[in-house]
């Protein structure tokens, strides 16, 4: 049996033919005819020269597959194939990275219960991979500010890069990674360390070519002490963007439930701004759990109480405060159990988990008594969202 081995492909319904990338391929592996723009897999050396020139991002593209698709075929197409599902694991690292590391590990951060993660049927098409270790590009800080109050012990930042005239496309949900400068204990560059966008796609400021982040700085985070001490103006090498599951619904009736702790908030945070400014109060219903030790340490605390209920229904959820008992957010949805059982049995909701690998199986164990309310096995209505791509999960 061949061994998988990944195809760089081009989108056909995406390209608009300016031939751009074929002219910048150093070694003659795009080609075209009347139809399409194709690359030779016998020729493609994955040299990414071709991938930030294309304007469409339709470049981007890859597929593992035990058999390369040939140039007549891809030449034929109105339409790319889908990935075929594969054994083993080599098929569900691969199939959406090129750096093989950060796809493993955004594969686990989205692994959760109930099978293979998939995007919700309407999501816009996300750009992957685009810079890369070996070409990464380089933003400018623009901004960072602490969101934790000056007294608490958790230092959380607000980080705001601005990529200047370099094409940066990045949605709701998606990761960006950051390479620290210097080098390892063997002398080999840092790898990147992956981080949430927490703007919305048009820009931190609408229109503008940034991204912001929400950086909780660690007692011996190589990066994290790196990213939370940037001032403004410093230059910061950046890949991706990565990840193609994790995103949200276009469509706008479709209900958003997000259920975060921490920096989990960060996704939440781009979800609840893009449909702010496309939508303003219209759309479908957001509802959001986020959980922290204590008000101040719960970024976006100000800013998120100021978002009118009628947008977003806010749970802010406490674990350490004095004198009150430990809330965790799967305690609170069992408080709302009455609402999240509702939401539960809507086809329009779709439902975001984000922040710590623990809180998954509280989360689990909560939504198995909330279904079990409207008599239905939480196991088997979430294995049926997964598969409609209206059941995600990204924890660490
Ligand atoms: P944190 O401050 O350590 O914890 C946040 C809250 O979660 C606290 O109230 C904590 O309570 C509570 N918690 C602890 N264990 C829990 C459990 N089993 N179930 C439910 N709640 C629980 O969080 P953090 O340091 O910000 O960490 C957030 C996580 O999100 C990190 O692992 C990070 O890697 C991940 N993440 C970050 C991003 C990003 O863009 N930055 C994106 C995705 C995921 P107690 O401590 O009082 O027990």
């Amino acid at each position: 049996m061949n061994k998988p081995v990944k195809q760089h492909l081009i989108d056909p319904e995406i390209c608009i033919r300016c031939y751009t990338c074929e002219m910048t391929c150093p070694v003659g592996a795009i080609l075209h005819d009347e139809n399409n723009v194709v690359v030779d897999v016998d020729k493609c050396e994955f040299c990414m020269d071709c991938i930030p020139v294309c304007p469409t991002g339709s470049i981007d593209e890859w597929r593992v597959v035990k058999t390369p698709y040939s140039v007549e075929e891809q030449l034929s197409w109105s339409e790319l194939p889908p990935q075929d599902e594969m054994d083993g694991e080599e098929a569900d690292t691969s199939v959406e990275a090129l750096d093989d590391e950060i796809a493993k590990l955004l594969a686990d951060a989205h692994q959760g219960a109930g099978g293979k993660p998939k995007a919700p049927a309407s999501a816009a098409k996300p750009t992957v991979n685009m810079y890369n270790l070996a070409r990464p590009v380089t933003a400018r800080v623009q901004g960072n500010y602490r969101l934790t109050s000056a007294d608490s012990d958790t230092d959380i930042r607000h980080i705001i890069l601005d990529f200047q005239g370099q094409p940066f496309p990045v949605l709701e949900g998606q990761s960006l990674g950051i390479i620290a400068p210097g080098t390892d204990a063997e002398g080999k560059a840092h790898l990147p360390r992956l981080y949430s966008v927490s703007s919305p796609r048009d820009g931190e400021r609408p229109n503008f070519n940034n991204v912001s982040l929400t950086v909780k700085r660690e007692a011996q985070g190589l990066c994290s002490n790196y990213v939370c001490d940037l001032k403004m103006g410093d230059e910061v090498r950046v890949t991706g963007p990565f990840g193609s599951t994790f995103l949200m619904p276009d469509d706008p009736d479709a209900r958003l439930l997000m259920i975060c702790t921490g920096t989990g908030s960060a996704p939440m945070r781009s979800f609840t701004m893009r449909r702010q400014r496309a939508r303003g109060s219209k759309g479908g219903e957001m509802v959001l759990f986020f959980g922290a030790r204590s008000p101040d340490t719960l970024p976006y605390f100000g800013p998120l109480n100021k978002v009118p209920d009628r947008v977003l229904r806010k749970h802010m959820v406490f674990s350490r405060i004095q004198g009150a008992p430990k809330e965790y957010v799967q305690d609170r949805l069992l408080t709302e159990e009455e609402a999240v059982a509702e939401m539960l049995q809507d086809p329009a909701t779709h439902i975001y988990v984000c922040g710590l690998r623990g809180m998954e199986e509280g989360v689990e164990k909560a939504m198995t008594t909330i279904a079990e309310t409207f008599g239905v096995q939480w196991a088997s209505l979430r294995d049926q969202m997964r598969g409609e791509g209206r059941y995600h999960v990204e924890t660490y």
